[in-house]
Parts: structure tokens; sequence; C-alpha cells
């Protein structure tokens, strides 16, 4: 996976590909999707929500150029697989998730794994988390309407978010830089997301 669907596609920061060497991606799959889990797609997990492909997964996180000693904030826990890979890399990842049987069996499973510096929550991650702001980095593995004005304002200087943004079934990712106090918004490949529910991103 790493050589054929990362490295050759031209991804290079060699900090997130040793992540990606590193979390055994068949561990976020459930037993009858195994087959499926280093596939170059994403992968169906509970709730109707998907697992990202590999190779985008590798390219939000090589734009957002995480730092060890970064606080990251993560929108969409999932299967918690991208929450692994930036334990790997920050310092502190907090995680939000919408469904709690989701954010619960991915707490247990990265505790399993030994990952002791993440903080899993509960609720709507489209308004961020600004009890534990500002954050270095931002990542939104969901799709909004349009970049969510709190999860900007949450930015630390230097900070830079990633959100795919457009219509429920196409969008392309934003890359949001806080520079001076000042955000700025360069827009990068298309892609494909479930959609952000919630007060900064798509009606239920
Ligand atoms: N990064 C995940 C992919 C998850 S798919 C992984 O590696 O598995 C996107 C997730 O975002 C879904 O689990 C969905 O329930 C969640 N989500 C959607 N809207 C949300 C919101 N407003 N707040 C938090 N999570 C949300």
């Amino acid at each position: 996976m790493v050589q054929s669907q990362l490295r050759q596609r031209g991804i290079r920061d060699e900090r997130v590909l040793a992540a990606m060497e590193r979390v055994p991606r068949h561990e976020f799959v459930r037993a009858d999707k195994q087959h499926e889990a280093y596939e170059d797609q994403p992968v169906a997990i509970e709730a109707c929500q998907t697992l990202s492909q590999p190779y985008i997964v590798a390219a939000m996180l090589e734009v957002i150029a995480v730092r060890a000693t970064d606080t990251v904030l993560e929108i969409g826990t999932g299967s918690g697989y991208q929450t692994a890979l930036l334990a790997e890399l920050a310092q502190k990842v907090y995680t939000i998730e919408r469904h709690a049987a989701l954010s619960t069996s991915a707490e247990e499973r990265l505790l399993s794994l030994g990952y002791t510096s993440v903080t899993f929550v509960v609720g709507d991650g489209s308004l961020g988390l600004p009890q534990h702001a500002p954050y270095d980095a931002i990542v939104v593995s969901a799709a909004a309407p349009r970049v969510p004005e709190s999860l900007v304002a949450q930015l630390a200087e230097g900070g830079r978010l990633i959100v795919p943004v457009g219509h429920a079934d196409s969008q392309q990712l934003e890359l949001v830089r806080k520079i001076d106090g000042k955000a700025s918004a360069t827009t990068l490949d298309g892609c494909r997301f479930v959609p952000l529910i919630g007060r900064e991103g798509f009606p239920e």
C-alpha cells in the first residue's frame, strides 16, 4: 500500500509514510471487510460511514504538515484509523465523532494498540472544540457546505485546517492557513467524503 498507492503517486513526507507503515489498517476494518483493508479505495464501516482511501488520508496529512509538538483536532473519528496516524505524528490529539458507538469502538481500538495521547469526544465537530483551542492543525474527514468559521477561529497562529468543501456528492479539499491572525484558503484536489452533519455542516 505505502509503495504502490502512496510513494508512486507522489506522497513524499517520510513521517507520514512511516506512520502509514506502522498503523495496522486491518485493525480498523470489520471481519467481513478484511480483504479490503489495504485496497486503493474507501472501506464501509459501521453507521453507514466510510474509512477513507489510503491515498486521500496520506495526502491530507502531508498537506497539514503535522509536527511532533503539535496539538491537533480531528473532526469525524469514524473507525479511528486517521486518529491513530495523527497520534503517531502529533503530541496531542482531540477527536470528535457524532455517533457515540463509533467513538467508543475507536477509543477501545486505539487503547488496545497502545495510543494514549488521544481524547475522544462525542458531539458536533462542525463547531470544533473551543475548550481545548487553539490547534496547530485541524483535519475534517467529512464534507462541509463551506469552511466552518468556528474551526478557523480555533486555529493557532501558523495553524493549518484541511476540510472537504462542496456539495453532498462531490467536493474539493480546502486548505486554510492562519498567518498574522489572518486566514487564507487554497483549493486543492477534488474528493468525495460523507457529509459533515451539524450546525456548520449539512442539516440532518
Ligand atoms: N477518518 C475516519 C473517516 C470517517 S467518515 C476514519 O479514518 O475512519 C466521517 C465521520 O464523520 C463519520 O464517522 C461521521 O459520523 C462523522 N461526522 C459527520 N458529521 C460530524 C460532525 N458534525 N461531528 C463529528 N463527526 C461527524
